[in-house]
């Protein structure tokens, strides 16, 4: 296994040996924010996008805004020479006593830099077959548009899902459809492509934003309007899209099957649109499979 450095306020370790502070405040109280960007051909993609939610994450929380991420995420890049695979970029509070406020407390942010080979594509073979999700109850807190690492409901919503063979969990809060639990959730209907509004309840997904705009540069404009439950099972298409998984179809919820199971034309689209933007040479490559 290839070594993973790591860039921790500036220094660079190699990930397995690096020594944080049990007082840094994402270890007591998950006061801390991330980004996952994905790297295609030695490059992250969609960069500006990304930094510009980690900005809105970090202003949203009071965290100091950081300088420099740009160039130590590229340096990592670079120093752990990944090709294809992610960057994961966390930046805490800081660290101090513990206390919960954080009021007239002198703290400097604590910025973790990493980037992880992919050794397969994470989403090749899902995009193939489709894949199966279950719905969940959305039970996170009233700020999901902020990226915090507080996400002990995801997890518990995504092992639900494992556990029955699915893999992906769709949240839903008062009987509509927030999002996956690391994926924003699209519909089509009659031809109609929809999906929640950016609001407190969902993350803006830079894959969802991006696909909004190609698709209404190719004339089909996606309506964002709230979606409820049964809409997912009368839909002619479901597909989440995100980061690492770009877009997929979904096939099955809860068992039942989407459109009798098949895959759809608009979640082929949407792939090709992300693929294509991000590595146009992989996309005709995915277009002849
Ligand atoms: N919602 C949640 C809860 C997520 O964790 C993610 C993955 N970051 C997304 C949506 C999709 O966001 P993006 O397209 O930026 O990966």
């Amino acid at each position: 296994m290839q070594t993973i450095y790591a860039t921790f306020n500036k220094s660079i370790t190699p990930l397995n040996e690096l020594k944080i502070s049990v007082l840094d405040r994402a270890y007591f109280f998950g006061d801390a924010v991330y980004e996952v960007l994905r790297v295609y051909n030695g490059q992250p993609a969609l960069l500006a996008m990304h930094l510009e939610r980690l900005t809105a994450s970090l202003t949203h929380l009071g965290i100091k805004c950081l300088s420099g991420i740009e160039e130590d995420l590229l340096q990592n890049i670079a120093k752990n020479k990944v090709d294809e695979g992610m960057v994961y970029v966390q930046a805490s509070r800081g660290g101090s006593h513990r206390m919960h406020s954080f009021f007239k407390q002198e703290l400097e942010p604590n910025v973790l830099i990493y980037t992880q080979p992919f050794l397969e594509h994470p989403s090749e073979a899902e995009a193939r077959q489709g894949i199966r999700a279950i719905t969940h109850d959305d039970l996170r807190w009233g700020c999901c548009h902020i990226k915090s690492v507080n996400l002990l409901p995801n997890c518990l919503a995504q092992s639900s899902a494992h556990q029955v063979g699915a893999q992906e969990a769709i949240l839903i809060k008062d009987d509509y459809v927030t999002e996956g639990s690391t994926s924003n959730v699209f519909i089509v209907k009659d031809q109609i492509t929809m999906t929640p509004p950016l609001s407190m309840n969902i993350l803006p997904g830079t894959r969802r934003k991006y696909l909004i705009q190609a698709l209404a540069a190719h004339g089909h404009h996606v309506i964002e309007r709230p979606i409820k439950k049964p809409e997912l099972f009368a839909a002619d298409e479901v597909f989440i899209t995100s980061t690492i998984k770009e877009a997929l179809p979904v096939t099955h919820i809860d068992q039942q099957a989407i459109n009798g199971g098949r895959m759809g034309p608009m979640a082929k689209r949407a792939r090709d649109l992300i693929v294509a933007h991000v590595s146009p040479a992989k996309a005709g490559v995915q277009r002849r499979s």
